[in-house]
């Protein structure tokens, strides 16, 4: 009889951990039907940030994905990875949102929702969970594993035994930067075996190298189901490899039972689909890095930690971006990081480090979880820092999303009045993604490249083309890029006199406008939000530096802007 029970990752955060998210279907179809005669505990597809990518980069609708794969996989339970009150996306979701969202993901195929909150705030979890055993799905209840000054053993406990409380079928143990060590990982396993009686899984990331030793010991511990990925999207910042897992334990009594000789030919397949990949595959993503012990980076935020700075033109400033990491955090109560608190602490590092001074720029998404709109912070936040935040405003104490009225008519509405909705999920896209699910469903997303950009080759990388004229007497350069579907045109002051365009305000980073809240002529004052810029997936304000009008605006919503880039004139 087989003991310990696997739970394949290689569709959902394996890819999403070494070649950030960007897994085609076409590239998982063909080896579904044989993944699914394994005997996996479940194959873990859906959730994550595979939605965002999906519609953002690839021009996949993710629910298509889901249900193709369910198609062929008949025996081995779906499941996806939730973020609770936040779902995929990045930001708290009204209670209808989330109630409708997971009934839809079922009906598509889920049979198991790994569900967790950022925080570990359980009232976040508690709409998704309801809903979730409502619908007849199997619900697995998770604590997110961190190390901190407040994250004693028993803390977990009380948690699982909470969500155990709650319904919840199994309980994952979210390791999701590889930082359990074998000693951790078997008290924290025991711990947990003593006090609840559902299984426990263990879900970790080989960052560190710990991975695979701690996955031993937390067998010896009891473990119930470890998380693995096939070999070739092992390693790195993914999960410990499959066939390795299963041929380590065999003759021990936590056995797999599995077939090795069927996993190998899998692993053949998914050797073929990463060549494809090899030109997004980031060398920092498949290494191990024991600097992940200080900095507690978990798999997917790494490789886009590397992507945002190469974004930014600024990749030299990794290391001071990781060194900045653990202060942000700790002046921020000691958050897990995971989505989004990963990108919430990332982002803040990043602008920390690049603006040169500290908190000079704090983005929406930060002024929302010093408010508490995240949920309640794993250790408090310090009054001065809430002060320089938040300024007058004051913190909530309440679950955030009873804040939140409900979304669903507004957004049903919304998207209908936009043309957009063809099936009844794409007003959820559309509720989730308001940015840039309007382009996805219009079909003006195109499906971007598998080579990394080669400069001087024209057919990988768009060629810009400036152009240097002159309005109203002042020099400007004209950027004309190619962003997505259409053509962006973007102003920059001319290079020898930037300073010579009074009142004229540049964007501090790479970034998309997103909303502009002026027009040509309107009075501003000091302070007032003109435009807000999205960089790094964080929306970040652009206040008018004085009272005046507004002159001029250089830029439209949806453009691309670099550092630099002017976006709008107030005299
Ligand atoms: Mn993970």
């Amino acid at each position: 009889m087989p003991q310990v029970k696997l739970t394949d990752t290689t569709l959902r955060d394996a890819h999403q951990s070494l070649i950030a998210t960007r897994m085609r279907t076409r590239d998982m179809l063909p080896i579904a039907e044989k993944m699914d005669e394994i005997g996996f505990f479940s194959l873990e597809v859906w959730g994550g940030a595979t939605f965002d990518t999906s519609i953002r980069y690839l021009n996949e609708d993710p629910w298509d994905r889901l249900r193709a794969l369910k198609k062929i996989i008949r025996k081995t339970p779906l499941q996806m990875l939730l973020r609770g009150q936040n779902l995929v996306g990045y930001r708290h979701y009204s209670d209808d949102i989330v109630v409708k969202f997971v009934e839809h993901a079922a009906e598509s195929g889920i049979d198991i929702f790994r569900i967790f909150d950022a925080v570990n705030d359980i009232r976040n979890m508690e709409v998704s969970i309801k809903t979730a055993r409502r619908v007849g799905a199997h619900v697995q209840g998770t604590v997110c594993y961190t190390i901190s000054p407040v994250h004693p053993i028993p803390l977990y406990v009380k948690m699982a035994k909470e969500l155990e409380e709650m319904g919840c079928d199994s309980l994952c143990i979210k390791d999701m930067a590889g930082l359990i060590s074998p000693q951790n990982a078997f008290d924290l396993v025991k711990a947990l075996k003593e006090e609840i009686s559902i299984p426990v899984d263990l879900h970790s990331h080989c960052t560190s190298g710990m991975a695979p030793m701690s996955y031993m010991f937390a067998c010896e511990a009891g473990v119930d189901i470890l998380d693995t990925a096939f070999s070739p999207f092992a390693w790195g910042t993914s999960q410990p490899p499959t066939e390795t897992t299963v041929a380590a334990l065999r003759g021990t009594p936590y056995d797999t039972g599995l077939d090795l000789f069927m996993l190998t030919e899998i692993k053949k397949y998914f050797e073929e689909v990463k060549e494809k990949y090899r030109g997004i595959l980031d060398p920092i993503s498949e290494r191990i890095d024991t600097n992940v012990l200080k900095y507690q980076i978990p798999g997917g935020m790494l490789s886009n930690l590397v992507s945002q700075l190469k974004e930014q033109n600024a990749l030299d400033k990794y290391d001071a971006v990781l060194a900045e990491m653990p202060r942000v955090r700790e002046e921020l109560g000691y958050p897990p990081l995971v989505t989004p608190t990963s990108q919430i602490v990332g982002t803040q590092a990043v602008l920390n480090v690049l603006m040169g001074e500290r908190y000079k720029v704090v983005p929406k998404e930060v002024r929302d979880y010093v408010k508490g709109l995240y949920g309640r912070t794993p250790a408090p936040i310090s009054k001065e820092m809430i002060a320089k935040i938040l300024g007058d405003d004051k913190p909530i104490t309440v679950r955030p999303a009873d804040l939140l009225p409900p979304e669903l008519d507004r957004v049903t509405k919304e998207a209908q009045a936009l043309g957009i909705v063809k099936k009844p999920e794409d007003i959820l896209t559309y509720a989730l993604y308001p940015a840039i699910a309007p382009k996805f469903l219009r079909g003006e997303t195109k499906e971007e490249t598998l080579e990394a950009p080669k400069s001087g080759n024209g057919k990988a990388a768009p060629m810009p083309t400036e152009f240097r004229v002159e309005v109203d007497g002042d020099e400007f350069n004209v950027k004309i890029l190619s962003a997505g579907g259409g053509i962006a045109i973007s102003a920059a002051p001319g290079q020898e006199s930037p300073k010579k365009i009074d009142g004229s305000i540049t964007a501090s980073m790479q970034g998309m406008v997103l909303k502009i809240k002026v027009k040509k002529g309107d009075a501003v004052s000091k302070g007032d939000v003109v435009m807000v810029l999205e960089a790094m997936k964080m929306e970040n304000n652009i206040h008018a530096p004085h009272g005046g009008s507004v002159k001029d605006i250089f830029v439209k919503e949806g453009n691309t802007v670099s550092a630099g880039d002017a976006l709008i004139m107030i005299g």
